[in-house]
């Protein structure tokens, strides 16, 4: 679920122009960048599912820290604090919101994967409503996100009078990253 992410992703820059693109998009998908050192360094796991080849939507993820709920909700806050210093409060607002809307939507498609605490302290039960069981369900989900958002962005894009030709390549390139992304995620790479 990455794709699905670029198109939130996507959507809040419609709305919120003076935050830039490539900002939202890091932010989308911050949670899963902070992810892959941890899965390197093999703290942070995926399993198969059971009964599954581990491909599209088949992992059950041990992300124990970044995405966990306490986890989230502070990396989103310490990234929208850095933001604010960066930009200003506001855009600080929204970055940090949307990093933490990636746990979110990560809510919906993930088994019941995801703790409340970083390392699953206390061992209480981990959240996930599994729609990634459904696996062309969750990917036409993703395919409108994605294309919604690029919708949206490039309506918004045009009305700002930004250069026809920069909006078009601004789209295209956002169609592409989620359009590349949902691909390989659907290859199980
Ligand atoms: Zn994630």
């Amino acid at each position: 679920m990455i794709t699905g992410h670029f198109g939130l992703a996507a959507a809040v820059k419609s709305a919120e122009k003076p935050v830039p693109l490539w900002a939202l998009m890091l932010a989308t998908v911050w949670l899963d960048v902070l992810f892959t050192p941890l899965y390197l360094a093999g703290i942070e796991t995926i399993q198969n599912a059971p009964g599954t080849n581990g491909g599209y939507g088949d992992g059950i993820i041990h992300a124990d820290y970044t995405h966990s709920l306490a986890g989230a909700l502070i990396i989103a806050a310490l990234t929208g604090w850095l933001c604010a210093y960066r930009w200003n409060r506001r855009a600080g607002v929204v970055l940090g919101a949307v990093v933490f809307s990636h746990w979110l939507l990560d809510l919906l498609v993930h088994r019941a994967d995801l703790p409340l605490l970083p390392g699953n302290l206390g061992h209480l039960p981990r959240l996930g409503f599994g729609l990634w069981q459904y696996h062309a369900l969750t990917a036409t989900i993703e395919a409108l996100l994605l294309l919604g958002g690029a919708a949206l962005y490039w309506r918004a894009s045009r009305t700002t009078g930004a250069p026809a030709g920069r909006s078009a390549q601004l789209t295209a390139l956002i169609v592409a990253c989620g359009g590349l992304t949902l691909g390989l995620d659907l290859a199980g790479l």
